[in-house]
């Protein structure tokens, strides 16, 4: 060891394992982490972290960090320089780009890398590639969410900061379960409700810790939550609670609206959710008394059918009531991976440049034309699942791969897999061996978030700067080098130094970034977007104006889209999420000791009342099918699921028991993301221990 790696280092690093974003120092001596330490200076977490935040980075020191990039030779993979990677990638892609034409590429980004990493991608799709064909992981989950603000008040992000979220009089928590998946918001609203400052709604199918902690317990049918909103809605306008002054001031199109909600009356409600009339007016009575309702959905809602019918109806509420435009109110969707606010903020979607400007206006092209030197393609791209099927019907010929584990993520694992196959050509660009790098023909080395500089932005739109913890590991390399080089090799000339001169660029180009730079995002400041040229940032949107022409709101009418039907063979709900100590499938918590000791695998939820009818108790094996696809898994039973509804957290990348085993095709209309939480199975007991 050199005597500098004897030296005890602290660095402040911004943390990968959720959208909070919590900021900490990480103290390391050579490669080994001593600690990670919050302090009072973290914005968004004070001196709070969870347990992943805290103990839950092993993982990149682990023995199965890839080293050396990999190039497939038959069935196996052997070693290769970076050239040869870059310069076998560069005759592929563009060899198939010139052969069927540049759609024939698909580029996938990664909400675990950072913003300027994400600008890369979608700057090498667009500007190399040729193509809009790039999306990111937000098309799994909170794309609908981003579609019902969009249709209503305008910006794809929450209404306010942390600070807002907790400060509500009334926080409603709708198919989300933030004490397993955004932990230290929880412990803030935990807190509020505590001193009595904040009462909290949740609506769930199953009994959360929040449910439990909630002054009231919504245990609604899996997706009918357009439905109680919406009556919801009715019952206030019909008792005259509606917000008059602020719908005439700041909305359009509230009669059309108001009729629009006729047939969402209790009765129908009641019917169709499971609630009672006494809990609708409840809920109702509670919103009108608040002094600002506060809400909060994540992917109970969004991996629905109609999930941007849902999240629009989350919108509308809050607009009838007043709700935007003011602190302590608004709405919060819940973002799940660290940065998928930012991939999506820095344009790795198929419709939209950096800050959400749309690629089909000649306008905001030419900007972008102009500063890069290209002629840039007019059309919109194809969003992930639009890929997959254009790769089965042989239309997409070649992806190219960032920190996604595409093959465990995606819904209906054997399809994705069989799509994977099917590819000409596929790089992989990733710190482990993963299922999808399986599949590929190069596989590229990376460094995660702590071997690396650049800016993460949280759920609440809070961009904030990451320091390099450790230095990369030999043979790897940070994502924006990889992508720099692998641009240069197919033919770009790109002159990036540091992350910082990437961002400046975007900030160049992107109207909601004018003031970002690296200067005002020093140690532990931060900036919520939109960022005015002179650094002014936006904790709360919405105060002068909505971003549409005129300046107003726009309530949107929308209908209930039921789950999809499934034979009544496959009679039991397959519900799904997250857990504490796992992020995600798993790829990287799976690698750090203390986590994966405490949670080493995955488990199916049974409620007593099946477990009772199917003979079944903790410890049995049960194998779980679905139209798509089969798993195994051990029971536990438990009174948070009830009935038929079995839950299934997503954190394992093994091949008898991963989640998306069991999920289909079906998506919501409008968005194409998944509805992961529509899976139907039947259930065989193969050992009852
Ligand atoms: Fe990390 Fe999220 Fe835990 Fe904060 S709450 S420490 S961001 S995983």
């Amino acid at each position: 060891a050199t005597i500098r790696s004897t030296r005890t280092k602290k660095t402040k690093t911004v943390c990968t394992f959720c959208g909070v974003g919590c900021t900490f120092e990480v103290w390391t001596k050579g490669r080994k982490i001593l600690k990670v330490q919050p302090t009072p200076d973290s914005p968004v977490n004070g001196i709070s972290t969870c347990v992943k935040g805290k103990f839950g980075w092993d993982f990149v020191n682990s023995e199965d960090r890839l080293t050396k990039p990999l190039i497939r030779k038959g069935d196996t993979f052997v070693e290769a320089t970076w050239e040869e990677a870059y310069a076998l990638i560069a005759s592929k892609m563009l060899g198939i780009k010139n052969r069927d034409g540049a759609d024939a590429l698909g580029f996938i980004s990664s909400s675990k890398c950072t913003n300027e990493e994400n600008y890369l991608m979608q700057k090498l799709a667009r500007s190399v590639g040729g193509t809009n064909n790039v999306d990111n992981c937000s098309r799994y989950c909170q794309s609908p969410a981003t579609t019902g603000l969009f249709r209503t008040v305008g910006y794809g992000g929450d209404a306010g900061s942390i600070y807002d979220m907790a400060g509500a009089g009334l926080g409603i928590i709708v198919g989300a379960n933030p004490a397993e998946a955004h932990p230290v918001i929880a412990t803030r609203l935990k807190r509020a409700q505590k001193k009595g400052t904040q009462k909290l709604i949740v609506a769930d199918l199953r009994k959360n810790e929040m449910a439990e902690r909630s002054d009231l317990f919504l245990r609604t049918n899996s997706g009918t939550d357009h439905v109680w909103l919406s009556s919801v809605t009715k019952y206030i306008i019909d008792k005259g609670w509606h917000d008059v002054a602020f719908l005439h001031e700041k909305v359009n199109g509230f009669a059309d609206y108001a009729k629009s909600l006729e047939k969402y009356t209790l009765e129908y409600a009641e019917k169709v959710t499971g609630l009672s009339k006494e809990q609708l007016i409840q809920t109702a009575t509670m919103i009108h008394e608040a002094d600002g309702t506060a809400i909060f959905w994540a992917m109970g809602v969004t991996q629905h059918c109609g999930a941007s019918e849902t999240s629009t109806a989350i919108s509308n509420l809050l607009l009838v009531t007043g709700n935007f435009a003011r602190p302590n109110a608004g709405a919060f969707p819940l973002r799940g991976h660290n940065n998928v606010q930012g991939a999506c903020d820095f344009g790795t979607l198929p419709n939209f440049f950096p800050g959400y400007e749309l690629v089909t206006d000649d306008t905001v092209r030419a900007r972008y034309e102009q500063a890069w030197g290209v002629t840039l393609p007019a059309e919109k791209g194809m969003d992930n699942p639009a890929m997959i099927e254009a790769i089965h019907e042989g239309r997409l010929k070649a992806m190219y791969i960032m920190g996604e584990e595409m093959a465990w993520v995606d819904a209906n694992a054997n399809y994705i897999h069989a799509a994977l196959e099917k590819l000409e050509f596929l790089v992989v660009q990733d710190i482990f061996l993963t299922k999808t790098a399986q599949f590929a023909d190069v596989i590229l080395p990376a460094s995660p978030s702590l071997e690396k500089e650049g800016t993460f932005t949280n759920t609440e739109r809070r961009i904030q700067r990451l320091y390099q913890v450790l230095e990369p590991l030999k043979g790897t390399r940070p994502d924006w080098v990889i992508l720099t080089e692998a641009a240069n090799a197919m033919g770009a000339d790109w002159q990036y130094n540091n992350p910082g001169e990437i961002m400046a660029e975007a900030a160049s180009l992107a109207p909601l970034f004018a003031g970002v730079n690296y200067e005002r995002l020093e140690g532990f400041k931060s900036l919520l977007w939109p960022v005015q040229a002179d650094g002014t940032d936006t904790p709360i949107l919405y105060l002068e104006k909505f971003p549409f022409p005129d300046g107003k709101a726009r309530l949107f009418p929308t209908d209930w889209i039921p789950p999809v039907e499934l034979p009544s063979e496959f009679d039991l709900l397959v519900n799904n999420g997250r857990l504490l100590e796992h992020f995600h499938e798993g790829n990287m918590t799976g690698k750090s000791d203390g986590i994966n000791h405490k949670v080493p695998d995955t488990f199916v939820e049974i409620s007593p009342e099946l477990a009772k009818e199917r003979g079944v108790k903790d410890g049995s094996l049960v194998r779980l099918e679905s139209p798509y696809g089969a798993v195994k898994l051990r029971v536990l039973v438990t009174d948070r699921v009830r009935g038929k509804e079995l839950y299934v957290p997503m954190n394992s990348t093994k091949e008898d028991s991963a989640v998306n085993l069991l999920t289909g095709n079906h998506h919501d209309l409008t968005t194409h993301t998944p509805a992961y939480k529509e899976a139907k199975v039947k259930m065989q007991v193969l050992n009852v221990e």
